[in-house]
């Protein structure tokens, strides 16, 4: 049967990074994208059955520019993983809108783009979308405007593409993380943070990147043939107890 091939978005470090080589160890080929020329040529130049492509995801632009070079070199998308995402954190009253529009950009406007280059290439192999939100998108707490409600428009849109695009055989599901020690994160989650989010989480604990790569993949696997339309949290159980965040 012939190689697969997964385009996962953001895949230079992080969920992204680990999601790339857990495809990878599955015998699927990935294509990597990242904004960041640096640090996706340092994580692709070790990993043998890569194409590294430098686009950014909120520029239409330079989305079909990238899709077109997927097709060109692999002749087929399989999986496509939205999972690019910036966090800027904030109170609602001081929220830039500058800020606002950024955290959309990306993360609302970059899946919808990837995703709808994508369709012809999924139609032809029934393939799969797998977007990343987060608990935020579920569940809104402080210092999260931006981020949260660009994530429960991801949880939409996923539930958008499921119901128009499984009449092709297309699936869409999402991914909620919990908190993961990634750049991301760090970045955002100040020791407060950190500290709540050990109570809040019936597991005690942030999770790894590799945990929820294990989902993801799951969900582009034929394992999940027949699961769309839903909104799995990998989050040690945060989104079941109601327990609030500073
Ligand atoms: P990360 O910062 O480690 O990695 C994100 C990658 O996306 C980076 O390599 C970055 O360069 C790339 N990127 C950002 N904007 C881009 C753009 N416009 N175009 C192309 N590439 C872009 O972050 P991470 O924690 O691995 O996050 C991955 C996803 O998981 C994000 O969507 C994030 O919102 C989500 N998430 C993370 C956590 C967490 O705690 N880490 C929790 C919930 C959800």
């Amino acid at each position: 049967m012939a190689q697969k091939l997964a385009l996962v978005t953001g895949a230079a470090r992080g969920i992204g990074l680990a999601t790339t080589k857990l495809f990878l160890q599955n015998l699927w080929q990935v294509a990597m994208i990242d904004r960041d020329a640096e640090a996706l040529s340092q994580a692709a130049s070790s990993l043998d059955g890569t194409m590294p492509i430098v686009a950014d995801v909120s520029d239409p632009d330079q989305v079909d520019d990238m899709v077109k070079a997927v097709m060109s070199k692999f002749g087929r998308i399989d999986a496509v993983v939205n999972n690019a995402g910036i966090a800027e954190f904030g109170p609602i009253e001081q929220h830039d809108f500058a800020v606002w529009r950024r955290v959309m950009e990306t993360n609302l406007d970059g899946v919808f783009l990837v995703s709808q280059a994508s369709i012809p290439a999924l139609r032809e192999s029934r393939g799969a979308i797998v977007n990343i939100a987060s608990i935020s998108g579920l569940r809104a707490s402080t210092l999260r405007v931006a981020y949260g409600t660009s994530k429960a428009g991801v949880i939409h849109l996923t539930k958008q593409q499921a119901a128009e695009l499984g009449e092709y055989g297309i699936r869409a599901n999402c991914v909620c993380p919990g908190p993961v020690r990634t750049k991301l994160a760090m970045a955002v989650h100040t020791p407060e943070i950190i500290a709540a989010y050990h109570d809040a989480i019936p597991l005690n604990r942030y999770g790894s990147e590799e945990e929820i790569a294990q989902v993801i993949f799951f969900l582009c696997s034929d394992k999940a043939s027949y699961v769309t339309g839903q909104v799995i949290a990998s989050d040690g159980g945060f989104e079941c107890t109601g327990v609030g965040l500073p």
